[in-house]
Formats: structure tokens, sequence, C-alpha cells
């Protein structure tokens, strides 16, 4: 059976690049189709994007002509890298007329039958889709992935909300530039210095995220889980690698060890399936002192960029435990997530059962 046919919404931006990259020579899925804002559509890829990955754009795609974003293009699932000014309207035409939008903007997070998915984290969260469908009358519908932050705090959490039950949740972000778009913040605003601010990021991470994925899907919705988080957002001169400081108070407060076990054991559905993006293992403890850092580390792990890196686990006198966690925030904080939420979708069986069937013996042409 051939790869399944896919398409990036804002395929020109930071994000869309990483679509671009990181489905190229991708074992299930080929880009057939781009779209972009009208003032890049009817321009081949290599003359409307300004490639600023490292490594040449792919041959593939250099000469598919950029389209507007309207549905009608010849694919069954279209990434979602577009601006959240126009996403909400644009990923809802696309699901209506029968795509499956797996997306990175806010817009349709907290959209009680949108599923906002880590795939290790919360995979029977995808089961809302049915629900969405229905609801809306679709054919098609829309998965969501966190912001780049919330993916990594809710990463290293997960193991441990499970066994120990997480009550209390302090962070301190410090965030990369690439997570503001391109050319996102001006170089006299950030070098040689650091910015106390981002706009709707503690919010997202505070209030909404975190509670929503590591809530309990109940048969018709979300239950939300029930712990605080504050959580203080900061813009810094990396490029990329959000690295974040978190305190945590459990309501059972383990060990040390215990919290190191839980690290360490953690095998969730995604790499029990073998994903093809989905690191082995997904979460990997730095016993160095002075580890992880953004430049050394953002790339550590066997699918470069996806892994959560942690470090610096002791105890914490305000609460009970601190860490370090860093993570990639264009690849597993955005266009990675997407395309693991993807691979989980067809692993489920809801890109076609005939799909899930050769994913499992991963035998596409
Ligand atoms: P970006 O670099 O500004 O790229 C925006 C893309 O959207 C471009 O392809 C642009 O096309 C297209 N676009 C802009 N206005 C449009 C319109 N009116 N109609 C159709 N297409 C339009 O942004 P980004 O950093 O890649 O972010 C994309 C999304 O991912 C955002 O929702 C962001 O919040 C989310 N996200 C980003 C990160 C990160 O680390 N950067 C992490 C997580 C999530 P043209 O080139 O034609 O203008």
């Amino acid at each position: 059976m051939n790869k399944i046919k896919v398409g990036v919404l804002g395929a020109t931006g930071a994000v869309g690049q990483r679509f671009v990259q990181m489905l190229e020579g991708h074992p299930w899925f080929e880009i057939t189709a781009l779209f972009a804002s009208e003032r890049s559509a009817g321009k081949r890829y290599v003359d409307a994007c300004r490639w600023n990955l490292r490594g040449d754009m792919p041959a593939a795609v250099r000469t598919l002509i950029v389209q507007e974003c309207e549905p009608g293009a010849d694919c069954q699932v279209v990434f979602s890298a577009l601006p959240s000014e126009t996403a909400g309207e644009i990923e809802e035409d696309f699901a209506a007329a029968g795509y499956a939008v797996c997306s990175n903007a806010r817009n349709h997070r907290y959209d009680a039958d949108v599923p906002l998915l880590i795939p290790e984290v919360n995979p029977e969260h995808l089961a809302l889709v049915d629900l969405q469908k229905r609801n809306r009358g679709w054919s098609g519908y829309i998965t969501t992935n966190p912001n780049c932050s919330t993916t990594h705090l809710v990463s290293a959490l997960h193991p441990l909300h499970v066994r120990f039950g997480v009550k209390k949740v302090f962070v301190v972000t410090m965030q990369a530039i690439s997570g503001a778009g391109y050319p996102g913040v001006s170089s006299m605003d950030i070098l040689d210095n650091v910015v106390p601010y981002i706009s709707g990021e503690e919010e997202k991470m505070e209030q909404k995220e975190p509670q929503k994925l590591l809530g309990v899907f109940d048969g018709s919705g979300i239950q939300y889980a029930d712990f605080v988080v504050s959580a203080h957002c900061n813009r810094v001169p990396t490029r990329n690698g959000h690295l974040e400081a978190i305190s945590i108070e459990f309501e059972a407060q383990p060990t040390q060890e215990q919290i190191l076990q839980a690290w360490r054991e953690y095998h969730p559905l995604a790499q029990q399936l073998k994903l093809p993006s989905a690191p082995q293992p997904a979460i990997l403890y730095d016993e160095r002192q002075d580890r992880p850092q953004p430049r050394l580390d953002r790339m550590a792990g066997s699918v470069p960029g996806m892994a959560t890196v942690i470090g610096r686990l002791r105890p914490d006198p305000l609460l009970h435990f601190k860490f370090v966690v860093l993570g990639h925030n264009t690849i597993r904080g955005a266009a990675g997530g997407s395309l693991l939420n993807a691979e989980l979708l067809v692993a489920q069986g809801y890109l076609g059962q005939d799909h899930a069937l050769l994913a499992k013996s991963a035998t596409f042409a």
C-alpha cells in the first residue's frame, strides 16, 4: 500500500519548515501539498520559503506549488503550523471537508471534544475524535498538541503523577527565541537580555493544558486533573530548546530513588507501539550536575529533538522535590509532537484499518 498523503498548513514558517524537514523520508507519510498565505500561494516552495533550518530544503518539495489554505488538495492528513489568528477557521474547514487535522495552534486545544494529545501521556483521549465527529457532523476531525513548554513539563510529570499524584507545581521557564517564530524577537530586544514575559504562556501552563492532558476520559469528556501550577515564563537568548526549573509537591511523597525509578521504568504506549518518531526511551535522565543544557542536550536521544531530558533531581525546601527539564521547542514541542500524534492516529486505526495493520508490519511502499 502507498504511503499516506499529507499536507502542511503554514509550510513556509518556522514550525512549517520543521514539518517539511521531519516528513522527509518518513516511513508512513509523504508530502503532496503545501499551504501558506496568499503572499506565498502560486509560488514554488523554494521561491516562497526562506529555508532557515540546517541542511538543504528536501528535493521532493522544492518545486511543489504553494496553495492557499483551502480544502481540495489530494491528501488525507494536514499538519497545521498556522498562527492562531488564522488557524481556527481554516482547521475547521479542513476537518469538515474530511481531512484529519493535526494542529500546533492553540485555537482548538481547549474545546471539550478535541483531544489535546501527547501520545505517551494520554492516548486514550483520542476517543474524543468520535464524539467530535458526531457533535459537529464532520467527516474529518482535529487533534492538537500542547504548547512547547507544557509538552515537556507534562512529559516529565506524567510518570510521577500516575504513581504519586501531583498536587502543586512551581515552574520557571527559560524559553528559546525560535518559540516566537521567524524572525521572532528582535535581536535588539533579546541580546544581552532576558524578557520576563511571553504573551499568554503562563495562562496556558497554569490553568488549562497540564490539567487537561493529565485528566481522565470518562466516556463522554475529559475530567481535568486537580492540581495547581504556578508558572513564570521567560524568553532567553538561546536559539532552540526550552529549559524549565520545576518544583513539585505530591499527594504521597516519594523518595528520590522512587522518582528516578518512575522515570527509568517509563515505557508508555507510543514506545511500545514503536511509532517511528517515538524516542526510545521517552525520558532521559542526565546524572551530570550541570546538565541538561540547551545547546548540548536538545538533540539527545534516539530520535533527535523528541526526548524530554531531565537532570538535577534534589529535595526542595519549599515543596517536595525539584529538578530541571529540557525539551526541543520546534521539534517535540511543535512539529514533532503533531507528527507523533498522526502516527498514533495511524496505529490506532483512525486513518483506516488497512493502514493500522501496515503500521504494525511497517510495509508501506
Ligand atoms: P511563523 O513562523 O510566523 O509561520 C506562520 C506560517 O503561517 C507561514 O507559513 C505563513 O505563510 C502562514 N500564514 C500567516 N498568515 C496566514 C494567513 N492569513 N493565511 C494562511 N497562512 C498564513 O509561525 P510559527 O512559529 O511557525 O508558529 C506556527 C504555529 O505553531 C503558531 O500557532 C504557534 O503558536 C505554534 N507553535 C509554535 C512553536 C514554536 O516553537 N515556534 C511551538 C509550538 C507551537 P507566509 O510565509 O505566506 O506568510
